[in-house]
């Protein structure tokens, strides 16, 4: 079955003026809709690989074709990481995360406003086209960054929350400003939905 592309969960313009509406309509109908496109032509040559979900495609890179291999690490994670990005974030959201992931931001960066500029530091500094991420390593969390469409996933760890900083993200309204964007983004943040990633992180890796 092919893959495909999630509606957006609110308006083009919901997230103005911190994400502007026509960076919105690119991001999502365009490069989002490539990422998946591509990703179904990869499944075209190997049918079998459209039984998995795309998360567990790029957890299991060994397992797929060689001639595909780079389009499902590139596409599927392109695929993998916009899904993910569109969900964690929200009109009207932003604020300081409460209950148990805010309390696991506070005894892993001290407090947020220390865990908010480490991230946008770390995140400001990947060269070139990539992603920062907050991730689950050990029970402990952790900020990294992968170039391009790579996600954590790929080396066993489970992003909860992720920002993307390829220029097609940003550009139109913060041109060269990579660091106005990333601090821009944190008044949309949906922390409900990045609770629930953390919930869902824990619980595999008590399972694991
Ligand atoms: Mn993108």
């Amino acid at each position: 079955m092919a893959y495909e592309l999630p509606a957006l969960p609110y308006d083009y313009a919901a997230l103005e003026p911190y994400i502007d509406e026509a960076t919105m309509k690119l991001h999502h109908d365009k490069h989002h809709q490539t990422y998946v496109t591509n990703l179904n032509g990869a499944v075209e040559k190997h049918p079998e690989l459209g039984s998995k979900t795309p998360e567990e495609l790029i957890k299991d890179l060994a397992s797929v074709p060689d001639d595909v291999k780079a389009v499902v690490r590139n596409s599927g994670g392109g695929h993998v990481n916009h899904t993910m990005f569109w969900q964690i974030m929200k009109p009207g959201g932003g604020g300081t995360p409460t209950g148990e992931i805010g309390e696991q931001i506070t005894a892993d960066f001290g407090d947020f406003e220390t865990f908010k500029k480490t991230f946008n530091e770390t995140t400001a500094k990947q060269f070139g086209s990539g992603w920062g991420w907050l991730v689950f390593e050990g029970g402990k969390l952790k900020i990294v960054t992968t170039a391009n469409q790579d996600n954590p996933i790929s080396t066993g760890l489970y992003p909860i929350l992720g920002n993307d900083v390829w220029e097609h993200a940003y550009y139109l309204k913060y041109q060269n400003k990579r660091p106005d964007y990333l601090a821009a983004i944190f008044n949309v943040i949906d922390w409900s939905a990045v609770a629930e990633r953390s919930t869902a992180a824990r619980s595999a890796h008590a399972a694991a």
